[in-house]
Order: C-alpha cells, then structure tokens, then sequence
C-alpha cells in the first residue's frame, strides 16, 4: 500500500482542519481501507470562543460523512476536556453519551459526532486516524490473530481485545493506552475491528496508518496468504429471469416489504462461491462490526430461503432475545445470497444499500480468504453480531427515519426512457423511491441519470431478441419488474391514406402497437413474482377518442393499443396486476414537437403559438411532468382499487367529453 500524499494537492490545503481533510480524503480514496462511512478521523485544536477565552477541541469526523467526500463541515467540534472527563465515568449508555456529545460541540449546526469520538479524544495525539484495513483484519480475525499482531507489530502498538463500538471500548482503550503505551507506541489495534494510527501532522498520521497496513500486507504475503486464487469464470447466457425474479419474492416475503436484488457474477465472487469449503468459511459471520451493521447477517447459501429465516428466529429467540420489542424489529430476510449459478445477490431496500452491501462484502470475500489461507478465519461470535445489530444506536436511527418513500425496493420499467414523457416517468419514479429501468432506441438511456437506482439499457423494442436480453440484463440489476410503463411510440409525418405506403403503415404499427405485445407477453413472468402486486401503465392517446385526419396509422395504432389494454385489465386481474391508461395529448415539450412544426400547426389554426398550446377548455399547457405524475400515482395506492381504467390528460377536449 502506498502513500498517496502529493506535495501539489496538499499545497491547496491551508491550515490543520484543511489538511485533515485533505488526509482524511486519502483514506477515503482506498476502499481496502474504509468503505461507505466506516472509519474516521480527528484533529486536536484551540480556539478562541466568543468570550475570547481559549478552549481546546476536537473535530472528528460526524457521522454522515464519507471520509472520501468530507469537507471542513463534516467535522464535528466538541469540547476535549469534557471528552476526556467522560471516559472515567464507570459506564454511559449509547444513547446518553450521543446526548453528551451533542451539547459539548461549540457549532450547533455540526453533525452528530462519529461514536468513536471519547477514543479520539483520550488518544494524547494531535491527528488520530482510524480505519477497518481488511490486511490488518485479515490477521486479526484469526485463531491466533492476537500472537499474529504481536508479531507484526511488537510494542509498536497497543492492542484491544473485541469489544462492542460504543462508551465501554472507550473507557477500555483509555485503560489499556494509559497502562500499556511506551515511547515506541505508534498505533492501535483493535482486535475483530480495525487500527489507529496517530501523528503531530495531519501528513505524519496518515502515513503511518499506510506503513503499519503496509506491516500487515508484507505479513500475509510472507506467510503465502496475500493473493487469492481466481478460477475462470463461465459467462452465464441462460435464462435467469424467471429465477431471479423468484428468489426476490422469497425474500421480500421474509422481510415484511420488497426488496431488491442485485447480481454480481465477476470472477473475485464466482472464484469465492465455487469453493468447496464455502459452506463452512462463509458462516462465521461479519468481519467487523461496522459490517454487520451494513450486511446484517450471515449469508444464505443457495435460494433455500424458508429454513434460513426460520433457523435466525429460532437462534435468537430462544438464545438471545430477552426483550419482545427486539422480536418485532426481527425481519430476518438475507442481505446476501451464494448461489453457485446465480453468484453474490445482494438484496436492499434501495439499490445503494444493496450496492453498498456487495461492496463489503466483496471486501469481506478478501478478508475470509486470507484468513483461511494464514490460519483459519475466526469472526465475532453470534452474540456479538446479534449486539451489534440491535445497538441501542442502529435501533434509535430506525425509529427515526420514519416511513420510506412509497416504491422503496420496487422496480419500474419505462420504454421510450431517453426522452419526453418515458424521461419524465423515470424521475417521477426515481423521486417516489422506485428503482427504475429505461431501454430505448437512443443510447443516450444508458447514461441518462447517474445514480445507482437506474440502469438504461438501449433496445430496439421491434427486435424480440434485444428485448429477451435487455430484460435479462435488467433483472440481474434489480431483481424483477413490479411496474411496466409502456411508453415507447412514435407519431409519423402526416400522410392522407390514399397515400400512406404498407412499410409506412407496418412501421408505426411495428413499434406502437406489436412491441408492447411482445413487452406484456416477456415481462408477464416477472410481473406475476412482484412482492406487491404488479401495476402496468400504458400511455395512450387523444387520438383514441378523437383522431385526426392524415394520422390514419398512428390513430389505428393507439385505438388498438387501447384495445390490448382492455383485455390484458380482463385476463391479468386473477393474479392482481392493475391495468391502467393515460390519454395525453399536445404535450409540447416531448421531441416530436420543434419549434417549427408548433408554428407550422398553430398558424393552421389561425392561432398564436401561445394559444395554440392551450388549445382545450381550461385553456392551460400539457407538460410530460404533467402526464408523468399521473401514470406514478397510477401505480399507487390511491389507485389500487383501479384497474382498466382510461383517463385523459389533456386539459379537457371537446370532442372527447
Ligand atoms: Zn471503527
């Protein structure tokens, strides 16, 4: 591991704060260090208050903040002496030392400080710098891990046996520092948990975190356990759909509300599933307690979802559990699943926490693997897992974030995603919760929203092959479909039928019209394993009431699009999917409406291209956000009564009323 300290960089940094920051970065930037949140940093200053006395204090990192992203805000001030007076109380609980925490800052609009503040402030130290290092955890988490540090390191650093993150570790790290540190002391290591290093200089600190990782690094590879055989991956081109969509159902049953469920089939996993010890070294738990509080539990291995879910109730209802409000908080689902032909899934409430439990645990598959090699991975027993995740803290945040939004662990899917009314669909999915999937003939869709609850996949929807492998795509990404918007159209030039050619007419018929047949007909499966029941949207138009002339093959193809509708509402009731329509029409902002063609048609009119576009009887403009809020709240529970029902948006049009 190398020092990623440049002289340039840190020169944009004035100042200890800045250049805390600046370090703090550094660790971020490794993910073998710290990984989404975990780890932290602090630095030791004096102030001047408002009363012009000095005061000293300690900004360490609140929680919130990726040490990747932090900025002089996301460190929290706190009076150090009080600190320090904490940690020789006998004992505090969790929920009474954040409140100590909280009224000792000196800026109340600070975030809550990180809960290893107190084991900052007792470090004697001007820059203390904390990480969950998976080498220095790989030894750690060992039969004898203890010996194994001893021999890295010597008295080079003081080492804490396991103990629960909170007040007790502490008061037990300022016992153990104070009794064991000597002059050679330049870390801390915290067994079945991660390392301190600390400095002078924001620079000093941090290098030596990257040179006693480095220690643990050159241990392992010395003892032949620093690189992990990869074996060749077999690309999977069968059809995984049906199977996915229904382990997902499974385990969104056991949890009590969908989940998603994402597949990662790279060689690093496949290499780690295809073991034959899989059974045995997967299931001795979470390399650290922030994994736990990340991960959850231990993995399920194979899609036997029902003797899992029953064997965690049982273990801790009968071993651990003592108070029945723990038992109601108990949704004992899998965050991860081994399955020799599926590979890792992982499963969230939203793709970020799904994404983020792959990510530890892809780490956690390192951490395993060099263990077994060195001599026998060893994690924290089931009673400590079981108190990490019912932490008085972790429970508090549960209660306070109140209810998701409504599509938490969801999935849509849009057709015409890239662009008008399809683009405005997948923001008002994404901004209800949904995690949403896009394909469209544009690849513009692939790169449309940069966020991990998004996936575009360009398709031409006319082609099945291209929509049997998008879809096969997409539910590796999130693990079903639960809501289908049929979108996708096009409104050819205008053509009077004595001229309107068969490729012309084939063609609109082609894309509005067969296509979504052949989308209801392969998605049809999936919709039928959604955990909430499965709501199809399909976007009409006026035309369907009320054609126009030389529109003869577009109208056609609505009407029967209509008509699809109708009868996919009647077969699809028995298994609970809700079929609804929207009638949009003269909604201006989508591609087909330039500039020019609204002038060219208002002028036909004989009216101003203002009054062109409120051409109905309230006389107001049709937006795509407009039509989008609608087929959202369509899927929804206001409409969950609802089902083959048509509804125009269109401002009122007399010719339909
Ligand atoms: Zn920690």
């Amino acid at each position: 591991m190398k020092s990623l300290w440049n002289d340039q960089e840190a020169g944009e940094f004035q100042g200890d704060l800045a250049l805390r920051v600046y370090t703090s970065r550094l660790l971020g930037r490794d993910t073998s260090l710290v990984l989404h949140g975990g780890g932290n940093t602090s630095v030791k200053l004096r102030e001047k208050n408002i009363l012009g006395n000095e005061e000293d204090l300690l900004y360490v990192k609140g929680s919130g903040w990726d040490l990747e992203k932090i900025e002089a805000a996301g460190f929290s001030p706190v009076r150090l002496q009080h600190l320090i007076a904490l940690a020789g109380l006998p004992s505090l609980s969790d929920l009474q030392m954040v409140n100590e925490l909280r009224t000792h800052m000196t800026n109340a609009a600070a975030p809550t400080p990180s809960v290893e503040a107190i084991l900052h402030a007792i470090l004697p130290y001007k820059f203390v710098d904390h990480t969950h290092a998976d080498a220095v955890i790989s030894v750690t988490n060992t039969r004898d891990g203890l010996q194994r540090i001893r021999e890295i390191y010597s008295d080079r650093v003081v080492v804490i046996p396991y103990i629960m993150p909170g007040f007790d570790l502490a008061r037990l790290c300022a016992q153990m520092f104070s009794a064991e540190a000597t002059t050679n002391t330049v870390g801390m290591v915290l067994m079945n948990h991660g390392i301190f290093s600390f400095g002078d200089s924001a620079r000093s600190s941090y290098e030596r975190m990257i040179e006693l990782v480095t220690l643990a690094e050159e241990y392992l590879d010395h003892q032949e356990s620093w690189h992990i055989p990869l074996t060749n991956i077999t690309t999977s081109e069968s059809h995984l759909r049906t199977d996915i969509a229904t382990l997902r159902l499974n385990a969104s049953q056991a949890a009590g509300f969908p989940l998603l469920l994402t597949i990662h089939r790279d060689a690093r996993c496949m290499s780690f599933i295809d073991r034959d010890d899989i059974e045995k070294i997967s299931q001795q738990g979470p390399a650290t307690p922030d994994h736990v509080i990340r991960t959850k539990r231990l993995p399920l291995i194979g899609r036997d979802i029902e003797p899992y879910t029953s064997a965690y109730k049982n273990y801790f209802s009968e071993n651990v559990l003592t108070a029945k409000d723990k038992l109601s908080m108990l949704d004992p689902a899998p965050r991860i699943i081994l399955d020799h032909e599926l590979g890792l899934c992982t499963l969230g409430r939203t793709a970020k926490d799904a994404a983020i439990v792959a990510d530890i645990y892809k780490h956690t598959i390192d951490i395993i693997q060099r263990s077994e090699m060195l001599d026998g991975y060893q994690a924290l027993s089931a009673k400590d897992i079981f108190d990490v995740e019912y932490w008085e803290l972790e429970q508090a945040k549960l209660r306070k974030s109140g209810k998701p939004p409504v599509y938490n662990g969801e999935v849509a899917l849009v057709t015409g995603a890239a662009s008008g009314i399809g683009k405005a669909c997948v923001n008002a999915l994404l901004a209800r919760g949904a995690a949403v999937i896009g394909l469209d003939i544009q690849d513009t869709v692939i790169e449309m929203v940069n966020t991990p609850g998004f996936a575009g996949f360009k398709c031409d929807l006319t082609d099945e092959k291209q929509v049997v492998a998008a879809l096969e795509q997409a539910v590796r990404k999130f693990g079903g479909v639960d809501m289908l918007i049929l979108n996708a159209g096009m409104f050819p030039p205008s053509c009077n039928i004595e001229s309107l050619t068969t490729a012309d007419w084939r063609k609109v018929q082609n894309i509005n019209i067969d296509s979504n047949l052949v989308m209801l007909r392969e998605c049809f499966p999936m919709l039928k394993l959604s955990p909430n029941q499965a709501r199809v949207v399909f976007v009409g138009s006026k035309n369907v009431a009320a054609p126009g002339p030389g529109a003869a093959a577009y109208s056609v193809s609505k009407a029967a699009l209509n008509q699809l509708a109708r009868v996919t509402a009647l077969e699809w009731g028995k298994h609970g999917i809700r079929i609804n329509t929207v009638h949009p029409d003269a909604v201006f902002d989508t591609g087909i409406w330039t500039e020019d063609v609204i002038e060219s048609r208002a002028k036909s009119y004989g009216l101003s291209v203002a009054g062109y576009k409120k051409k109905n009887i309230l006389q107001i403009q049709i937006t795509s956000r407009d039509v989008a809020e609608l087929v959202a709240e369509l899927c929804g529970p206001l409409f969950a009564k609802t089902t083959g029902a048509h509804i125009p948006i269109d401002g009122g049009n007399d010719r339909v009323i």
